[in-house]
């Protein structure tokens, strides 16, 4: 090969059936050209073509895996334009949050409901809307940093609202709350956010939803993990184990909560969004408040999200991936497993993952390849999607709880490709 690199014209041509756009196709090859290292040019384009976003499968066992977008729901729409903002009763401009609010304040069985984009816009918008210049009362066990520099004290700065420190980090008691609302005369919330991701253990103690919704001011219960209810109404079954201790949004509200937030992609199941729901008058100041447009969800979003209110509603808990992959059984997954006849089936744990209950594992079943191929499952065999698997001690670890049993063909077809 001489030293000069071929027309970029030539090359582009070379990759057109990589599934990029030809300008990209030209600006990569520009760029490879100028850095005199276009004889990689092949490895540039796979390494942009992976940048894509593309469906995979989760045979990690991690539920809510937050690197593949927590929750999968399915993207059903035909392209038609939708009634967003339009009243078919009137005629005439209508709320986006209208139905969708009476779903979840249903399913909450509290007054009012409105959606936003995640429960961190949730949090954001609720200290604007009824914090700001104001004290906020938050237990120093709970200054947490919840995900990815998401950080309750930098949040309540950024709304407007000031932070009332109450307790300590292991023990905040009622009287800690009281004295602090006491000694701050212009408190005008107590926050309670959830240990979703940690645990605090040992000499431990903190204030119930029951003893803090008597001390005069608003309380916000920030649960996160989108539970809808402890008794987890839509399954004949009732809740599995493992959701033991985790609090249900219909409870806490109960107990007196006037507010709770909490994901739509954790327990919930469904796309990204935060929902905000409890007292009327308390959703209306939410609703009214101008950052409420910047957080507001689109028609995806708020069509997928109906539909999933429907499926909890109706009780069809088995058209939602998440719970149906959280309840199939062990031998379920072991009858599968053995199915594949490739690879050696073996027990496995999966985990919620999400952010969720932390330490909480659940009896899985899956296959174990006895070498590291995780990086050939990545890259995808012909025909069948990239498969993302778990790597313990050298050996390739796919969990069959969090693949649909009707994508078990495409593995096994992976898997003969690969060895
Ligand atoms: C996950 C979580 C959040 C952040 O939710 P996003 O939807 O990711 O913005 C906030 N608070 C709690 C308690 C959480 O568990």
């Amino acid at each position: 090969m001489d030293n000069y690199p071929p027309s970029v014209n030539e090359l582009v041509e070379t990759y057109s059936n990589s599934g990029i756009p030809r300008p990209l196709l030209v600006e990569e090859v520009r760029r490879a050209i100028d850095e005199g290292i276009w004889e990689s040019l092949d490895e540039r384009v796979e390494t942009l073509r992976k940048l894509a976003l593309q469906e995979v499968l989760n045979a990690t066992g991690v539920l809510l895996h937050t690197n593949l977008g927590r929750a999968s729901w399915p993207t059903t729409f035909s392209g038609n334009p939708v009634n967003l903002e339009l009243d078919l009763n009137s005629g005439s401009r209508g709320s986006r949050q209208g139905y969708l609010g009476r779903l979840f304040a249903n399913l909450c069985e509290t007054e009012a409901a409105m959606v936003v984009n995640n429960c961190s816009s949730a949090v954001l918008l609720i200290l604007s809307a009824l914090a700001h210049e104001k004290g906020v009362a938050i237990s120093r066990g709970e200054m947490v940093e919840i995900g990815g520099g998401f950080r309750v004290p930098d949040v309540l700065e950024l709304s407007g609202a000031y932070l009332v420190e109450v307790g300590t980090t292991n023990k905040t008691r009622r009287e800690d709350y009281e004295r602090s609302i006491n000694a701050h005369r212009d408190v005008s919330m107590i926050m309670k956010i959830h240990q979703s991701n940690y645990k605090i253990v040992g000499f431990t103690e903190s204030a119930e939803i029951r003893e803090l919704a008597e001390l005069g001011v608003p309380l916000v219960a920030d649960i996160g993990s989108g539970l809808l209810d402890e008794n987890c109404f839509w399954l004949e079954s009732g809740p599995p184990n493992w959701l033991i201790g985790e609090p249900g949004a219909r409870q806490t509200l109960a107990q007196g909560a006037d507010i709770v937030t909490f994901s739509s992609d954790k327990l919930l199941g469904g796309p990204q969004a935060g929902i905000i729901a409890g007292k009327a008058d308390l959703i209306e100041k939410c609703l009214d408040h101008p950052f409420a447009r910047a957080v507001r969800p689109g028609s995806l979003v708020i069509s997928s999200l109906q539909e999933l209110c429907h499926k909890y509603l109706n009780r069809n808990w088995t058209d939602i991936p998440f719970w149906k992959m959280a309840l199939t059984t062990k031998d379920e997954l072991q009858r599968r497993a053995e199915q594949l006849k490739i690879g050696i089936p073996v027990p496995l744990n999966s985990v919620p993952g999400g952010g969720t209950l932390p330490s909480v594992e659940i009896p899985s079943f899956g296959i174990q390849i006895d070498h590291d191929i995780s990086k050939e499952l990545r890259d995808g065999t012909a025909n069948n999607l990239p498969i993302i698997a778990r790597v313990e001690d050298g050996k390739t670890l796919l969990d069959l709880r969090t693949i649909h049993p009707s994508l078990d063909d495409q593995v096994k077809s992976s898997l003969k490709q690969i060895i």
